[in-house]
């Protein structure tokens, strides 16, 4: 009997948390493709940056995780959809058939037209640009070292760089971390200040040359080492009969399906919640990687879609250092700081770690 073949495009957050769902059924045959040989636990990559930190402790290798799971696995990218011919093109040139396919490819850096920006500037998004950035940063102290970008990344950065260097953020709007309300916002401000960080905020850079910035109004700012965290794009996967929107991410209906048989999860796509853009996060990530492969198992099974995708805030939290935090937990947003903010981002992180232990029993923890 033929066995539907579902390829899982991408092992990230939702990624594993659709294989979570779909491994162990003998009914289906499930196939990973992803470029790296390991799961990246992206939200935990700044504390990588910390003195005596190391990437590798947050990453962890897929033939460890799928031991023994019957899940069979391709080092390679997914290239091209062709949805209606139900086959991906590798980035070695194969091409994979498929019954039902889950692109859950992630992101990639936004890189908007400023001059030598591309040129000059870290990206901070995967395990490698973390690597990159460490060995840039190896061996040296005080080192200056702006980031661009006082979000969620360039915060948490920021402030897990700011015990060895001297460190800048600078913001094009008025504030730090638009992502919580203003009163967090300024604690964070407070706690990164007394860090010794120095925060530009309302400054747009017009133009990056060798170790200077310059700023629209003339002002001008020297580093040593230059760090990007403005924005994500969508993968680099191109889509042949799915329809794309103004920013080149597919357009999918409220299961997350884009095509006959072609989901997507994660940070692959813009999920809208009565009519808001949901923000995205490895914890969305893994709440639709889930759904979209309890769809695919219900529309295997009888046809039937079930609900759609609903997903549930927790909230958001972010680590100023390693004792202290911001952010918001619950679905009504209640506002947490300092410590407690800290050690709740430490117990998520941990959370995640367990659920995947508890999904891969087999997984080998060996060194
Ligand atoms: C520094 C940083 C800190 C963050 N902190 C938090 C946080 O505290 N809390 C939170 O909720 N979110 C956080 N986020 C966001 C979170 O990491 C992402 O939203 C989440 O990882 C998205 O999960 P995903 O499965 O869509 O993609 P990813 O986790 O990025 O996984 C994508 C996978 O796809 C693979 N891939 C890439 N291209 C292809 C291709 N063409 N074909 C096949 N496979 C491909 C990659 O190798 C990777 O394994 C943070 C992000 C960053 C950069």
């Amino acid at each position: 009997m033929h066995k539907p073949r579902i390829v899982v495009a991408g092992g990230g957050y939702a990624g594993l948390a659709a294989i979570r769902v779909l491994h162990g059924r003998d009914e289906v045959d499930i196939l990973l493709v992803d470029p790296s040989p390991v799961h990246q636990l992206i939200p935990e990559l700044p504390t990588a940056l910390r003195e005596g930190g190391s990437v590798r402790e947050h990453t962890l290798p897929f033939d460890d995780l799928l031991k023994d799971t019957g899940v069979r696995r391709r080092e390679d990218a997914v290239r091209r959809v062709q949805s209606a011919e139900k086959r991906v093109v590798l980035d070695s040139g194969d091409e994979i058939a498929f019954d039902w396919l889950i692109v859950c490819a992630g992101s990639t850096t936004r890189w908007p037209p400023i001059p030598g920006l591309r040129e000059h500037a870290y990206p901070f998004r995967t395990a490698l640009d973390a690597q990159a950035l460490r060995d840039r940063l190896a061996g040296h102290h005080d080192l200056m070292v702006v980031v661009l970008g006082g979000g969620l990344t360039g915060v948490e950065l920021a402030g897990e760089l700011a015990t060895q260097h001297h460190v800048r953020i600078v913001e094009i709007a008025s504030r730090i971390l638009p992502e919580v309300g203003p009163g967090l916002a300024r604690y964070a401000d407070r706690v990164m200040r007394q860090k010794g960080v120095a925060i530009s905020p309302s400054a747009k850079v017009r133009r990056v040359e060798t170790n200077r910035l310059l700023m629209d109004g003339g002002d001008a700012a020297s580093y040593d080492v230059l760090v990007w965290t403005g924005g994500i794009a969508p993968p680099d996967v191109a889509w042949a009969g799915v329809e794309l929107d103004d920013h080149g991410y597919p357009v999918a209906d409220e299961w997350g399906m884009v095509a006959s048989s072609v989901f997507v999860a994660g940070d692959t796509y813009i999920v809208r919640r009565r009519g808001e853009v949901v923000p995205q996060s490895a914890q969305l990530a893994e709440e639709a990687g889930a759904f979209v492969a309890r769809t695919i198992l219900a529309r295997i099974k009888d046809g039937q879609a079930g609900p759609p995708f609903d997903p549930h805030f927790k909230g958001l939290l972010v680590a100023l250092d390693s004792h202290r935090g911001v952010g918001w937990v619950m679905r009504k947003g209640l506002a947490v700081k300092g410590y407690s903010a800290r050690a709740l981002k430490g117990l998520v992180f941990s959370q995640y770690r367990y659920r995947l232990g508890a999904s891969f029993p087999d997984a080998t923890t060996d060194d």
